[in-house]
Parts: C-alpha cells; sequence; structure tokens
C-alpha cells in the first residue's frame, strides 16, 4: 500500500500507532499537565516534519529539539507550536529570534550572552532554565543560585517561561533513590528562583519513563520522548504501546552456496555445510548496525528469523535463510518494528532502541500511513 520501492528499503511510520501512544502517556497525565515532545534528531529518526505536524494536530503543547538549526526547519515546513533548544550556541541568537524559538539557557555565562543581547535589541526572549540535580551535562546547580538571581533581576528581557530538570535513571529501578533525591533538589531550587520572579514559569521534570514512575511529579509539563515513538524503557506497560516504525528491506539475490563456502568481506561468514543465502538492500549506511554481522542479528523473512552471514556491508547484508524455504528474489526482510522489538536488538549488540532510531540515515526513505 505505501511501497515507495525506488529504494530498497524503506521507514514506514504509522501515525496511528503514534496517536495511540500519545493518549496513552495523556490518559497518565492530570488533567491540564501539558505534553512537550521531543522531536530532536529528526523525530527521533521518525521524520520531524511529518510527526511535529501530526503532534500539532493532536494537541501536543511544545515541542522540543536539541539544536537551533532542527527548530528553523521546523518553523519552515510551518509547524507553529512553541519549540524549546535544549543546547543553542551564541552564534545562533538571531536565528533563534528570527524564528521565534526558544532557547535552554543552562550556565550564568550563557545567561548573561543572551541577555546582553536581548537588552541591546530591545526585545523579550522566552528562555528556559536547566536545572542540574545529578545528571551533570547542562544546567545551573545550586551553587549558581545567588548568581542566577542576580541575573534573572539585570536581565528581565529573558522571560522565564520554564524551569526543569532532567531525570538520569529514570528507567532504571536501581537508581530510584537517586531519583527521588534529584525531585527533591529541583523543587528547593525552583522554590529559591521563583522567589526572584513576579511571575509562575512552567515547572517540568518527567521524560518518558519518569511518567510511568512518577506521577506524582507531573508538575506543569512532562517531556515525552522514546514512549511516543513506541518503546517503553520501563518495561512495566509494553504492551500497552504500539510499534511506530518498521524498517523493512528487499531481498536482491539468493544464492545456493557449496559446502565450505565463504561470505562477505574478509571470509568471515563461513558455511561449512553449505547453504542459501539472501542478500538485502540495507547495509551500515542505512543505520544497519555493523556490530550485527556474525550472527548477532537477524531479520524476519516469512515471519521466520534469518540471522546475519559474515560482516555487514556498506549497503548490503547477506542472511542465512538455509531453514526458510521457497524464499524469492524481490520479497521483504523486516529488520525492526512489529515481531522484532527494538529493545531486543539493541541489547544484542550492547546498545539502546534510541540508538538504533535515530541512526537511521536519511536516505531511507520515509513513509506516512
Ligand atoms: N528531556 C530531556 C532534557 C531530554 O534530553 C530527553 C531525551 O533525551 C527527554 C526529555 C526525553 O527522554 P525520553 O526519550 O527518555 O522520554
Amino acid at each position: 500500500r505505501l511501497q515507495q520501492r525506488i529504494h530498497g528499503t524503506t521507514l514506514e511510520i504509522n501515525l496511528n500507532a503514534l496517536t495511540h501512544n500519545f493518549n496513552f502517556y495523556k490518559r497518565q497525565l492530570k488533567p491540564g499537565t501539558r505534553v512537550m515532545v521531543m522531536v530532536k534528531a529528526f523525530a527521533y529518526g521518525g521524520g520531524a516534519t511529518e510527526i511535529a505536524n501530526h503532534l500539532q494536530t493532536l494537541g501536543a503543547d511544545y515541542l522540543a529539539v536539541a539544536f537551533t538549526d532542527e527548530g528553523v526547519t521546523l518553523r519552515n515546513q510551518g509547524i507553529r507550536l512553541p519549540i524549546m533548544v535544549l543546547n543553542p550556541v551564541e552564534e545562533s541568537f538571531e536565528l533563534l529570534r528570527e524564528y521565534q524559538l526558544e532557547p535552554v539557557v543552562f550556565s550564568p555565562v550563557f545567561f548573561k550572552k543572551l541577555g546582553i543581547y536581548a537588552s541591546n535589541h530591545n526585545i523579550q526572549i522566552p528562555i528556559h532554565l536547566d536545572l542540574d540535580t545529578g545528571m551533570h551535562r547542562l544546567g545551573f546547580e545550586i551553587k549558581h543560585i545567588p548568581e542566577l538571581k542576580n541575573l534573572i533581576e539585570s536581565y528581565p528581557e529573558l522571560r522565564i517561561a520554564s524551569l526543569y530538570t532532567h531525570l538520569v535513571g529514570a528507567d532504571e529501578e536501581v537508581h530510584h533513590e537517586f531519583s527521588l533525591k534529584q525531585l527533591d533538589q529541583f523543587m528547593e531550587m525552583k522554590k529559591e528562583i521563583e522567589s526572584a520572579l513576579t511571575y509562575r514559569p512552567l515547572i517540568h521534570a518527567l521524560n518518558s519513563a519518569g511518567i510511568i514512575r512518577y506521577p506524582d511529579y507531573q508538575m506543569d509539563m512532562v517531556r515525552l520522548g522514546i514512549g511516543l515513538y513506541g518503546v517503553e524503557v520501563t518495561g512495566k506497560h509494553h504492551h500497552e504501546l504500539k510499534a511506530v516504525s518498521t524498517l523493512k528491506t528487499t531481498i536482491s539475490q539468493i544464492k545456493t552456496l557449496a559446502p565450505g563456502s565463504t561470505v562477505g568481506y574478509s571470509r568471515r561468514g563461513q558455511l561449512p555445510e553449505g547453504g542459501t543465502i539472501a542478500t538485502l538492500a540495507i547495509g551500515y549506511a542505512d543505520g544497519f548496525d555493523r556490530r550485527f554481522s556474525m550472527g548477532k542479528g537477524y531479520v524476519l523473512i516469512r515471519g521466520e528469523k534469518a540471522p546475519v552471514i559474515g560482516n555487514v556491508c556498506m549497503d548490503m547484508t547477506m542472511v542465512d535463510i538455509s531453514q526458510i524455504p521457497e524464499v524469492r528474489e524481490g520479497e521483504q526482510a523486516i529488520i525492526y518494528g512489529e515481531g522484532i522489538p527494538l529493545r531486543d536488538l539493541a541489547d544484542r549488540i550492547g546498545t539502546i532502541p534510541y540508538e538504533l532510531l535515530t541512526n537511521i540515515s536519511s536516505r531511507v526513505k520515509r513513509v506516512y500511513y
């Protein structure tokens, strides 16, 4: 129905599944809690514009991107929702203003630079303050609070739209105590900062896993990411989400090989008994990780698992189909989606579903239905 088979590989994005997942998270929220959706990194690989458009119709309240140019692209495609930029740089102040993007401010130095820019141009800029309660990536620490309060007073042109923190391990039970400590510290820092304000910013802390584990801390808004794309990282509600993306490719050729044959570069694939292999039109340049080589990964053909044989090549991968009868050239192979959970695939190569999703390269066509 939606095969645009010009290129052998497609990433199918099921927007109904996305709606289903969005509504699942909405149901976990108290009435009035806003939802910011992370559409950074090309909406976790799914295609930022199409997904942002869909989210606009679903009633998301905010979007977030990592870098300014990601926000510019969304604006150029007609996205009107407010957009927070997690990691802006000084050189992008002009673009932030022109495209009405809302930067995160994470340090006293950055606050001052943006404050000077705003006051020189005589404009108000909505900003979001990142509070570091343990991630130790970006953000104001407790020791910065007195200085931050002074900066807030000195640069009223920077209007604080929100205060937030980020949990380091909301997905893992072992970090429960640490998460609670982070949330406690966040509440303390928020109180201090609010005492320097005459208005009330939005307060938010929870990512997808946090929404599931810490319902008492939803506050004004949550920041939904991986869950929307169909991966429930706490594992508690896994079956209630639907797979949003399915990565499919085509079998270009089938070969029956004699005993003792080897397959692919460096002769790493060994067929001592001989067998049948299928060559797929996907390689590491498409985002099929080379660590899936040598049987670490598999694909689904006719519903059966076909293990990778030899090394994944740049544009092609060979799989062993000796155990799957009657496969024909031109048939499809499923790399992931319904039937191949991303978490299982990620575990096999020691990574996380986030990396698999965001690594699908731009040459793979995205198809929406
Ligand atoms: N909030 C911040 C600051 C993030 O960097 C991210 C993603 O990395 C999220 C929220 C969303 O996290 P998740 O995809 O685990 O829901």
